[in-house]
């Protein structure tokens, strides 16, 4: 069985003493959880002091985005290797605020996967509808266009070490989530799609559902066959959602 994920993505958000305060707030929760994976991924300015806050705690880490590059004239990127050699796990790749305003495309989010594992950290791959793209039936499609796009550089077996992320844009911040049988029918389709291709692969991957997440709704979320966890934006900035959603992976 696939071990529940539970990741926070804080986007553009935090202090040096909001930080220190929501990483002491559920340290004992996700430390508790143990049949749980618990991370953040913090704005890159505050990776290091994630990294030393939970030195004696499971949280994992990771980036919201890195660079394709490693080194070199790339004014205001991160390096995947600067994010690694701080100890994070992970780096989020393709988040549709990525794609929105940073014009990522999906040959852009596949380099940037391939580079995420190269330097030796997992990504986590965000993909999913539109409000207008879901209205008008072409969900499915879009969802396997922006895998496709990562499996035909990357090649099917790198999935294997790697998240996915089933964020619906029209649910992102807008408190709308997605119901537990919309979103379950999503992640199946995403399972099987990689089944065709490789049964390891869709057996071992963790789909996680992002959007709107909130303690209330993460429990019956989590209880889907294809759901195996949830990447939370605001509900990650609240000390007693957030661990009301680790609570609901349990
Ligand atoms: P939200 O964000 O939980 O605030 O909707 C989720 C995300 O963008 O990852």
């Amino acid at each position: 069985m696939r071990t529940p994920l539970v990741m926070g993505n804080w986007k553009l958000n935090g202090t040096k003493e909001s930080v220190s305060t929501l990483i002491k707030g559920i340290e004992s929760a996700a430390d508790a959880a143990t049949n749980v994976e618990v991370a953040v991924c913090p704005p890159a300015i505050f990776i290091e002091q994630v990294a030393n806050l939970t030195t004696n705690s499971s949280i994992e880490f990771g980036a919201q985005d890195v660079s394709t590059n490693v080194a070199g004239a790339f004014t205001g990127e991160t390096s995947p290797v600067m994010v690694k050699e701080f100890g994070a796990k992970y780096s989020l790749v393709g988040h549709s605020e990525r794609r929105q305003y940073h014009n990522e495309t999906d040959t852009v989010v596949a380099a940037k996967f391939v580079a995420i594992q190269e330097n030796g950290l997992v990504p986590v791959l965000c993909i999913g509808e539109t409000l207008e793209e879901r209205e008008t039936d072409k969900t499915f499609a879009v969802v396997e266009t922006q895998l496709k796009a990562v499996v035909d550089l990357a090649g099917i077996d790198a999935l294997e070490n790697s998240v996915i992320a089933y964020e619906p844009v029209w649910a992102i911040g807008t408190g709308k989530v997605a119901t537990s049988e919309q979103a379950q029918e999503v992640h199946a389709h995403i399972r099987n799609w990689l089944k065709a291709q490789s049964e390891v692969v869709a057996e071992k991957v963790q789909i996680l559902y992002g959007g709107s997440v909130k303690a209330n709704s993460a429990k019956e979320l989590f209880a889907q066959a294809d759901i195996d966890g949830g990447l939370v934006g605001g509900a990650a900035l609240i000390i007693e959602e957030f661990v009301g959603i680790i609570e609901g992976a349990k």
